[in-house]
């Protein structure tokens, strides 16, 4: 049985919209020719389904080059080993990604979160091959270029296909970011560089790892990384922020020895 391909962009399928149904986070395919490659694959419950998708749209399933993780969370790397298992292909991530992976790091990874009762398993998985800031991934013709762009985590990569960005997991179509957690190595400082460089760069679209692809807004990226700045004055990050003025005020008031108002 054969699947018409839906491109979204030449050269670019997502699964979900290739689907017409949301399947889990989105899952780039990028292809040039007879060879392509995956950006991030999702849960392991869903690994067989996109492969079959992707098999009924007549991509050799030998001609994978790469798997890549925009960055460990188990969303979006859960089935990293049982893709890299099926397909033999070389699974790609940035080099702070490599130790959650090689462990399964429960926290890091997002896998448990005890005290919700959240327990996922994180098969553990071997990148074999680092990829950092400059690099360029080829795939057929194409050259994909690697940005590191840390902040939801330190592992987090971005990646540019000339007016392309696929932006992982740094903003959203309504403004969201990606959830800002200390335990799994948020950054606000970070977050609101990686925002910054974004909307300075002329990339047209936004290709992330959650919702609509959408054109990138100026302004919508940058009320997003003012919001985020604010965040870093306040207690609602805990130690995400750096400081919190109202404990400067409390200080001064009880050097004061005021009373309440
Ligand atoms: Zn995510």
């Amino acid at each position: 049985m054969m699947l018409e391909r839906k491109p979204i962009f030449p050269h670019v399928i997502e699964m979900n919209v290739q689907a017409g149904q949301r399947i889990g986070c989105n899952v780039y395919l990028v292809f040039d020719g007879p060879d392509w490659l995956l950006i991030d694959i999702g849960f392991e419950d869903t690994v067989d389904e996109i492969v079959e998708m992707i098999r009924q749209m007549d991509f050799p399933l030998s001609n994978c080059k790469a798997v890549i993780a925009t960055h460990a969370d188990v969303d979006h790397i859960q089935g990293l080993a049982k893709i890299k298992a099926l397909l033999k292909a070389p699974v790609l991530g940035h080099p702070l990604a490599k130790e959650p992976l090689a462990t399964g790091d429960p926290i890091k990874t997002y896998a448990e979160i005890p005290a919700q009762n959240i327990h996922m398993s994180m098969p553990t998985v071997a990148l074999d091959s680092l990829i950092d800031e400059g690099d360029v991934v080829e795939v057929g013709g194409l050259r994909l270029e690697v940005w590191h762009t840390p902040g939801h985590t330190d592992s987090q990569l971005s990646f540019r296909l000339g007016e392309l960005l696929f932006s992982g997991d740094n903003i959203y179509r309504d403004g969201c970011v990606g959830v800002i957690d200390a335990h799994h190595g948020s950054n606000i400082v970070d977050f609101v560089k990686s925002l910054k460089r974004i909307r300075q760069s002329d990339v047209k679209w936004l290709l992330p790892s959650h919702g609509p692809i959408f054109r990138k807004d100026n302004a919508l990226v940058e009320r997003t990384a003012q919001r985020l700045e604010s965040y870093l004055h306040m207690a609602d990050f805990g130690t995400c922020a750096i400081d919190w003025p109202l404990m400067d005020e409390f200080d001064r008031e009880l050097e004061e020895g005021l009373l309440p108002r």
